[in-house]
């Protein structure tokens, strides 16, 4: 490259941060001074705020994402060989909480236009031994929940959703964490809710539920001095906390322009047959944790970008059913190949909600040069 020419990052963290630093540093300070640095009424005052945020009378604050899975499924009390069905296009964490709750993970393909988990297939996987279901509202969008909750209310199953991607996400105007069993996030630093480090938290609308989950994750603690179950270190640490409580303020803000840049991308490639666009569906608010583009070539692409400064990523180039850690479950190359093609095809375009509309028009068009425009 000869000229000199707009970097675009693939996330910028340090974006939110410079906005609400003087709110931020106060809250830290604060804790710092007060020498209390775990448990107590600033979780608590997160947990309501997050609560409230999705409609649900019920948080849990946990110490990352893959805790929340895995305290809800054991919330469940999964039996030996009990099922659960998730979809084979997540993070690895969906599978392992399956796992270590003690259940069985079994697999269903997604749809073809969504990638999202698919009802029909999930409905043809259930048998004997099902007890639940496990969505994932993948890049920020929400799975489709109304045939989900039908099946799983015809058969008796539990739903569990893995948000851990789509903060704020709608169906139907009701978010993401409101309509299952219980509700799965992580505030990972890339999430669109992001912490200054490890957290997560478990939303639902049963109490008994809810309390199942606070003493896991405190040694299996009902009350000081007296456990009830072996339980886990699973608790959010109060830094994460407050920060939590102060960014969740401008999470729907962060969300609207997600979406305004998603419009932006959708709009300046929507006339290139080779790139496949996110399918919105009816009634959905996708929130765009990810903006993923399905493409024949790419390697090639991505590389094509990196050259001029831009940077992108995959999510996710092997689906858990073809990873060797998985391959006890019996699945194998072909079994679920709506999944397959989405991993050989996707690129996630740089998004975050500090993004200039100059660096998003510099994406378009070097997309729109790789391919000859
Ligand atoms: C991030 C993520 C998780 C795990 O969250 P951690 O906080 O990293 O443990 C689980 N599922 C999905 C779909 C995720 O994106």
């Amino acid at each position: 490259m000869t000229r000199l020419t707009l970097q675009v990052p693939f996330l910028d963290l340090k974006w939110q941060y410079e906005q609400l630093a003087v709110e931020l540093d106060t809250e830290l300070r604060q804790v710092s001074a007060s020498g209390v640095y775990v448990g107590g009424e600033k979780n608590a005052a997160f947990e309501e705020a997050f609560a409230h945020f999705c409609g649900v009378r019920y948080a849990a604050a946990v110490a990352n994402g893959t805790d929340a899975l895995r305290l809800a499924l054991l919330a469940m009390e999964l039996r030996p060989g009990d099922e659960v069905i998730t979809s084979p296009l997540t993070f690895m964490a969906t599978v392992e909480a399956i796992s270590q709750a003690g259940g069985v993970p079994r697999l269903a393909d997604v749809e073809e236009d969504t990638f999202l988990l698919d009802p029909e297939r999930v409905r043809a996987g259930v048998g004997p031994r099902t007890r639940g279901i496990l969505p994932v509202h993948l890049y920020g969008q929400m799975a489709p929940m109304d045939p989900l909750v039908s099946l799983a209310r015809e058969r008796g199953l539990f739903l569990i959703e893995d948000a851990c991607q789509a903060h704020g996400a709608e169906d139907g105007g009701r978010k993401a964490g409101s309509l299952g069993t219980l509700g799965c996030f992580s505030f990972y630093p890339t999430k669109n809710l992001g912490a200054f480090g490890e957290a997560g938290l478990v939303t639902t609308q049963e109490q008994t539920l809810w309390r199942r989950v606070c003493i896991l994750r405190d040694h299996g603690q009902e009350r000081k001095d007296w456990h009830t179950c072996e339980g886990y270190n699973a608790r959010m640490d109060i830094l994460q906390a407050v920060i939590l409580r102060v960014k969740l303020k401008h999470l729907d803000v962060w969300n609207e322009r997600r979406r305004r840049i998603a419009a932006a991308y959708a709009c300046g490639l929507a006339d290139l047959p080779e790139v496949r666009l996110p399918v919105e569906r009816p009634g959905a608010k996708h929130v765009y944790h990810l903006f993923a583009i399905r493409v024949p070539d790419r390697e090639g692409l991505g590389r094509f970008l990196r050259e001029r400064g831009i940077l992108t990523a995959c999510h996710y180039p092997v689906p858990v059913h073809l990873q060797p850690a998985l391959r006890r479950l019996g699945y194998g190359p072909g079994d679920f190949p709506r999944a397959e093609a989405c991993a050989a095809g996707v690129l996630s375009l740089p998004l975050f909600p500090g993004m200039e509309e100059a660096q998003v028009q510099r994406v378009i068009e070097e997309i729109r040069h790789y391919f000859g425009l």
